[in-house]
């Protein structure tokens, strides 16, 4: 079959790789950004695998689909050959001695909404200091084993040169792509026909998607050679949430704001303080950190901010995945080839 997935982010890529390792067809992405661009929300995440963690304002069955994912990443990223991208060592989840009672209101949402949520262990400060000692200031925390992350940035890097070098994949990179309909994609001034189209282009399908929003995420990056942090660790506050992702040699991913806006423009005054004060709250060796670069996306977002897969005659269609893309995307990708082409 000839196959064309527009829009080469985290879905599209995602779904490219399953397609090349369980069929022969060929495929051609197609994306507004060359292979190695920033355009994407894919590259902008942290890339955290939280499928608890979230539970605090989604559905359980972001839990469900998300647990799904995790069992499918590690096979992902061996066929880039970056199992290491991969880290599933747990999470941590505290506030300041001012704000526990946020800390019993988290934990009491997810056993609500989830009979796992039972594994979840909550740490006082020895606890805390045999896991994760440079957080030793804080009295209490959680700890969720089940949790990690994708390094967002490798994966998203690794898998544009492996699908650029594959031979059965062409990649029309630059090309905006004004119709995506039925087995066929107009761009310029052409119109091609496929065996079966994947319309993957997240924020970029509003058009096509009813009540399709983007929701701005900033983050920072900050190299911090005073902290040392090894897994993702959630601050929860009243007013704004940071989480801290740890990247290889000290350097940390800071975020993120939600803020409901299209606007990708440069990171605001008041985000960076906001980001900034409460990283800096959280551990002192933050003071001295160098900031490397901030980044700004869209989360492409539906009504209900759940995933959402639209099955045509030779036409697929998945978008929503919000703020839960690396979370979702390979149990989202898994249902949709079933739901259609595979049928
Ligand atoms: C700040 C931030 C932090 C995040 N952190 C996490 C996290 O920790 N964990 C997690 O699970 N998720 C996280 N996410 C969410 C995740 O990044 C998104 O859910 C995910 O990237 C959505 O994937 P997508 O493929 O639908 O969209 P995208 O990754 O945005 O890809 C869409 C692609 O389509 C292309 N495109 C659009 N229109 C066209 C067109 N007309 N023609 C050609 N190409 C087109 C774009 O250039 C882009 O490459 C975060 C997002 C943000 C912004």
């Amino acid at each position: 079959m000839k196959i064309a997935i527009v829009g080469a982010g985290l879905v599209g890529r995602v779904l490219a790789l399953n397609l090349v390792r369980e069929t022969g067809h060929e495929i051609t992405l197609f994306d507004e950004d060359s292979a190695y661009g920033d355009l994407p929300a894919g590259m902008t995440a942290a890339g955290m695998l939280a499928s608890f963690a979230e539970l605090e304002t989604a559905e359980s069955v972001i839990f469900e689909t998300g647990q799904r994912s995790v069992a499918l990443w590690p096979a992902l990223l061996e066929q880039l050959g970056i199992a290491d991208a991969f880290q599933f060592k747990g999470s941590i989840i505290t506030a300041h001695p001012q704000d526990l009672s946020e800390l019993d209101h988290f934990i009491n949402t997810l056993k609500s909404k989830v009979k796992e949520a039972s594994t979840i262990t909550l740490l006082d400060k020895a606890g805390i200091m045999d896991l994760e000692p440079d957080l030793q200031q804080h009295s209490q925390a959680f700890y969720i084993p089940q949790e990690g992350q994708v390094d967002a940035q490798r994966f998203m890097q690794t898998s544009a040169g492996y699908l650029l070098s594959h031979h059965r994949v062409f990649w029309r990179q630059n090309t905006k792509v004004h119709r995506v309909s039925n087995g066929l994609i107009g761009y310029h001034d052409k119109e091609e026909n496929y065996d079966w189209v994947f319309d993957a282009r997240g924020l970029g399908a509003q058009e096509d998607f009813e009540y399709l929003r983007g929701v701005r995420g900033e983050v920072f990056w900050l190299d911090a050679p005073e902290v040392n942090i090894s897994r993702p660790t959630r601050m929860l506050h009243p007013r704004y949430k940071i989480y801290i992702v740890p990247r290889p040699n000290n350097r940390y991913i800071i975020g993120a704001t939600e803020i409901e806006s299209e606007d990708k423009s440069p990171m605001s005054v008041r985000s960076s303080l906001e980001l900034l004060s409460a990283v800096y709250s959280m551990h002192s060796g933050f003071a001295e950190a160098r900031i490397i670069k901030t980044m700004t996306n869209c989360r492409p977002t539906l009504k209900d901010n759940l995933p959402a897969i639209v099955q045509g005659e030779k036409l697929t269609r998945i978008n929503g995945l919000y703020r839960h893309g690396y979370l979702l995307a390979p149990a989202v990708v898994e249902e949709a080839l079933h739901g259609g082409i595979y049928q």
